[in-house]
């Protein structure tokens, strides 16, 4: 069965779109007890997010509300771009997320046909509903604030790419684009609220993104490239080729991709992050230990950051963040390299903005960088 926060996405994907309108509805397309609906409406309610509106058509028996989003005059488009799958989705005005779906693209044919998907997402999640501005996270190192993509390893066909000009032609809106690690870290910083203190944020999927923010604020550096933490070179790493073409860096052992290659090269059905996390929550011992090796070279690198930077915690995100046998290797490396008197304080977690991270983090910017109107 679904967890509450999945159930309150697929919920709210089904209003936006029209496909449900109702609790029974819900009942239905999601089979799920209606105790459950109910109280996933409830909370839809008293978050602001939907309305109970008039009186459907009666099925035989009590005739049923109408639900369906808040008018909001207008919705914000965001969307995160993967190696292979796009999270997408529309948030009000006061950034929180109206509805998430999620979509099979390939970054390597280029921008063209990606946002041709992106596109035809916001008009399925949310047909009719006005497009105020667009947020957008790609897996590369973005040049802030031009939107232009400088020599991003896994996207053949992108560099030089100027993605703000070009979405902003095709979308006729104010158009964010930012680097994917540092549109989660900006998510969980407004997650957290006042909670964060200073926090490296590292996001370890298919490549390994990571960002400081430090009195609140976003640590770009000179031209916004801040935060490579993939192409650190690593001791133990073997020294293998990496895709920015130089040796033994972060990425090579401790991403998704390096995982997906170790183990498929051992035989295991394995071609995608994805297939990396379900061979450990399957808990394969042999799995288990490449995917523990991964986490501690990946506290190695981190150890060096903390040293200097001195964070009050260090959060994990990403998909690899989903796999305790991961954040707990890097957490011991971490508790084994840095000096006592960094860990003392110092706390070491995954997200709690979970999947949605980039999203968050892009309402936030786009919210931020769009006129408001004015009541
Ligand atoms: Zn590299």
């Amino acid at each position: 069965m679904s967890d509450p926060a999945t159930l309150r996405e697929q919920a709210l994907s089904l209003l936006a779109s029209g496909r449900a309108t109702s609790r029974a509805d819900l009942v239905e397309t999601l089979q799920v007890a209606p105790s459950t609906v109910s109280s996933v409406v409830r909370r839809l309610l008293e978050d602001g997010v939907i309305l109970e509106e008039g009186v459907g058509v009666s099925t035989g028996g009590r005739r049923p509300k109408i639900l369906r989003l808040r008018h909001s005059g207008g919705v914000y488009g965001v969307a995160e771009l993967g190696a292979g799958h796009a999270r997408i989705g529309l948030c009000s005005t006061d950034g929180s997320l109206l509805a998430v779906e999620e979509s099979v693209i390939d970054i390597g044919a280029g921008p063209s046909p990606v946002f041709d998907e992106v596109s035809a997402a916001f008009a399925r999640i949310g047909p009719g509903q006005d497009l105020l501005g667009v947020g957008i996270a790609l897996p590369g190192p973005v040049e802030y604030p031009f939107g232009r993509l400088i020599g991003p390893a896994r996207m053949p066909g992108w560099s030089g790419y100027d993605a703000q000009s070009d979405l902003h032609d095709r979308f006729g809106v104010t158009v964010v684009v930012d680097n994917d690690a540092k549109a989660a870290a900006i998510g969980e910083h407004v997650v957290r609220q006042a909670d964060g203190g200073d926090m490296i944020y590292v996001k370890a999927g298919t490549g390994i993104g990571g960002c400081l923010v430090s009195g609140g604020q976003i640590y770009r550096g000179g031209r916004g490239l801040s935060g490579d933490v993939t192409h650190v070179r690593v001791a133990d790493s073997g020294e293998r080729e990496c895709s920015c073409g130089g040796r033994g860096c972060l990425e090579t052992v401790a991403s998704g991709a390096a995982l997906a290659r170790d183990l498929a090269g051992r035989g295991l059905p394995v071609t995608s992050t994805r297939d990396v996390i379900s061979a450990t929550v399957n808990a394969d011992p042999a799995v288990v230990t490449t995917v523990r090796h991964a986490g501690r070279l990946l506290g190695v690198a981190l150890s060096g950051l903390v040293n200097f930077l001195n964070p009050d915690r260090v959060v994990i995100g990403g998909a690899l963040s989903s796999l305790d046998v991961y954040v707990a290797a890097a957490r011991g490396m971490l508790y084994e390299r840095c000096l006592a008197s960094m860990t003392q304080s110092l706390t070491i977690e995954a997200s709690l903005a979970g999947p949605d991270a980039a999203l968050l983090g892009l309402a936030h910017l786009v919210r931020a960088a769009t006129p408001q109107k004015v009541a």
